[in-house]
């Protein structure tokens, strides 16, 4: 994949890999290396300047407006800061994006209870966000990206926020959701937790990926 910005920066200079259905990988490198335009080029918020981009079968870099809210719902995405509605119950926030791809309420009804559960949090569905730890924020926030059965989750430092020991839970519940067949795409800067989980590390400096195995951060560091 190819990005210029509108303002001539060259973030990504012909970065390319593959996830197969069901795998889970980190995406690691330096901040600026251009780890958050690959994920809005998979989420299609931005368009590349060349190359192809396919997501479950769907040509992201050609996609209509139009058909945009059949790809969101093959990609959920994971921020770092949430992105809950303070508004909205626990059960309301994973709802909405249920609601907004248009399911029906007996679709709803049946579904979020059981990604609640899947999270750990049906004991929470009645909370509000700014009433629960910031794990279980972003347990809700894995729940809201769940929640429409993606093929494919994103997750941009979804441990950016957390304790160490949070860290692990989210990262353990990503697993666990990956068991499940989704497949899982991490960005993280967290260097002792991609070094414990022993996943594969796609590492990207300067827009292009500079190593691709499975191992440690540290395999990265040495290229
Ligand atoms: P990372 O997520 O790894 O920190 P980014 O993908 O955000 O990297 O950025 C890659 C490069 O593209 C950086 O040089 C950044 O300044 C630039 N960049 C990101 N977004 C824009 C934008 N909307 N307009 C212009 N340049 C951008």
């Amino acid at each position: 994949m190819f990005k210029t910005y509108a303002n001539g920066t060259k973030a990504l200079k012909g970065a390319s890999f593959d996830l197969e259905p069901g795998e889970f990988a980190f995406l690691v490198g330096p901040s600026g290396s251009g780890k958050s335009t690959i994920i809005k080029l998979l989420i299609g918020e931005v368009a590349p300047t060349d190359g192809k981009i396919t997501v479950a079968g769907f040509d992201v870099s050609a996609i209509k407006p139009r058909r945009l809210p059949q790809l969101r719902r093959r990609v959920g995405v994971i921020f770092q800061d949430f992105r809950l509605i303070d508004k909205k119950t626990v059960y309301e926030n994973v709802a909405f994006a249920m609601r907004a791809v248009g399911a029906s309420n007996k679709q709803i009804r049946q579904r979020v209870p059981y990604v609640l559960d899947l999270v750990g949090l049906d004991m929470k569905s009645k909370a509000f966000p700014t009433e629960l730890s910031g794990g279980e924020q972003q347990r809700v926030a894995v729940a809201r990206a769940l929640v429409n059965n993606p093929g494919l989750i994103v997750a941009d430092e979804p441990t950016g926020n957390l304790d160490p020991a949070r860290s692990l839970e989210i990262l353990t519940l990503l697993q666990k959701i990956n068991e499940l067949q989704t497949t899982v795409l991490v960005v993280t800067h967290e260097k002792s937790l991609v070094d414990q989980l022993s996943r594969r590390v796609i590492a990207i400096d300067g827009g292009r990926i500079i190593s691709d195995g499975t191992g440690g951060y540290y395999n990265y560091e040495e290229f």
